[in-house]
């Protein structure tokens, strides 16, 4: 068997992890030792005996920083339970975690080993000597990286081969194909009036993948028109 792809996060709130990665397919792929998952408590790096992990920021202005020198030791300590995996600090002024980092991620590293910050965020030399990538996920602020980091470790564990038992069920959903995926249906066939497609009741599969195609082409065009540009870029409509 494979080694599990391996992440650590380093963070103040060990607490919060697995959390919601320890349910369903993700906790079941974690207990079969598809994925692992450990934590750093970042407190524990600090040297002075009430345990100081930040400081007000040089400049003055409101809040604290991570201090370089509490969150070096403990990412030390992540980077030396394995090596080859990507180093990350979750970040609103990272490049945007999207399926495809998640999948680069998932397919060069043995895992990935990610910094939380918390208040200010951390002293900037931390990120320097490091080279730690940063990444968002999205445009607004949390109050630390614990549920960004929750978010990325989702996304790429049922990238994880095993994870999903059925990897066709990856291939047609939103952002794989560079298109939102098309819409759904189950039983009953009538419901408040409203039917389910003729096409998807007819059996015939290569009309039913073309109805698929049409109806996720439809949907990206209006609701992404960026996503859209570059699909039709890549596919020389
Ligand atoms: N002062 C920072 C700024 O304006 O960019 C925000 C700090 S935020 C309150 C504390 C921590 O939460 C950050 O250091 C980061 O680890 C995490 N965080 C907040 N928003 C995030 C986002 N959109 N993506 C990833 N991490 C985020």
């Amino acid at each position: 068997m494979h080694n599990p792809w391996y992440a650590t996060v380093v963070t103040l709130f060990p607490e919060m992890f697995p959390g919601p990665l320890g349910c369903s397919i993700l906790g079941n792929g974690l207990r079969n030792g598809l994925w692992k998952l450990d934590t750093i408590q970042i407190r524990d790096h600090a040297t002075d005996k009430h345990a100081t992990v930040d400081d007000t920021p040089y400049g003055g202005g409101p809040g604290m920083v991570l201090k370089a020198e509490v969150v070096d030791q403990a990412m030390e300590e992540g980077i030396s339970r394995q090596s080859g995996r990507k180093l990350i600090y979750l970040s609103p002024r990272g490049k945007s975690l999207t399926q495809s980092y998640a999948r680069h991620l998932v397919s060069n590293f043995s895992g990935v080993v990610l910094l939380c910050g918390r208040f200010e965020g951390v002293d900037q030399r931390i990120l320097d000597t490091k080279e730690l990538e940063e990444i968002s996920i999205g445009d607004y602020i949390l109050t630390g990286g614990e549920i960004p980091a929750l978010v990325l470790l989702d996304v790429c564990a049922r990238l994880v081969p095993g994870v999903i038992g059925k990897q066709e069920s990856l291939a047609h959903e939103s952002f794989e194909n560079g298109l939102l995926e098309y819409p759904h249906y189950t039983k009953p066939q009538s419901w408040k009036n409203k039917i389910v497609p003729e096409v998807l009741l007819s059996g015939d599969h290569q009309k039913i993948a073309q109805w698929r195609q049409d109806q996720a082409e439809k949907i990206t065009q209006v609701r992404r028109p960026d996503l859209w540009e570059t699909y039709i870029e890549k596919n020389k409509y």
